[in-house]
């Protein structure tokens, strides 16, 4: 029997798993995320981050193809119906937004690191299809700021506000269900940080 020593007690703090390398950064409205996620793409062309299907509309400087896979209702239902999304959920009650199943699955096959930037209800789902895969919340350094953030940003009624701040205030009881969290104080720090956790 290994005997309790120095040996086991230094065993390194728990790394997350990289087995699949996929990894999916959630956290609530206005917290980032695309900024954070831009930012590592920029840096690491060689990530893959997966481009969503989305039923709402453009906002200002939003590219189709970029951004989002900007579609119709009827076109979402199709990609449902044909199995060519890898989850998909109804978000902030007003649009669908969907991970494409072929882009990820051959990214993944290339042995690249996958980048899923989605909400709570797909980062359950991704658990399904993807048991190993590294749940990574990103946190607002505190509620108000996150409020600042999400009126600073200017790009939403005062009604879609309030509803982003509701699933805000669900998404944010939830960060005990993920691997990591990460506070987003300051963008090239987080952006560092999340580099690091995905292996780079
Ligand atoms: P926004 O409309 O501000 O771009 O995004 C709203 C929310 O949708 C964000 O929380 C974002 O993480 C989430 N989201 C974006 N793409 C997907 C996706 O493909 N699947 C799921 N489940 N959520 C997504």
């Amino acid at each position: 029997m290994a005997e309790w020593g120095p040996m086991t007690m230094n065993l390194p703090p728990h790394q997350p798993t990289r087995e699949t390398g996929v990894f999916v950064i959630s956290g609530p409205t206005a917290v980032g995320k695309g900024t954070v996620v831009a930012r590592m793409r920029e840096r690491h062309p060689e990530l893959f981050v997966s481009v969503s299907a989305t039923t709402r509309a453009p906002r200002p400087g939003e590219v189709d193809g970029v951004h989002y896979w900007f579609v119709s209702d009827e076109a979402f239902d199709k990609l449902i119906a044909d199995g060519g999304l890898l989850e998909w959920a109804v978000v902030h009650k007003r649009a669908r937004y969907g991970t494409p199943r072929r882009p990820v699955e051959q990214a993944h096959a290339e042995g690249r690191i996958v980048i899923l930037e989605i909400d709570l209800q797909g980062a359950r789902q991704v658990r399904e299809t993807y048991p190993d895969a590294t749940h990574i919340f990103l946190a607002p350094p505190s509620w108000e700021e996150l409020v600042r953030r999400l009126v600073g940003r200017g790009t939403e009624t005062e009604e879609q506000r309030a509803e982003r701040l509701e699933t805000a205030r669900q998404e944010l009881a939830s960060a005990r269900e993920f691997d990591e969290v990460v506070v987003n104080r300051e963008i090239e720090e987080t952006v560092h940080h999340l580099v690091e956790l995905v292996g780079l």
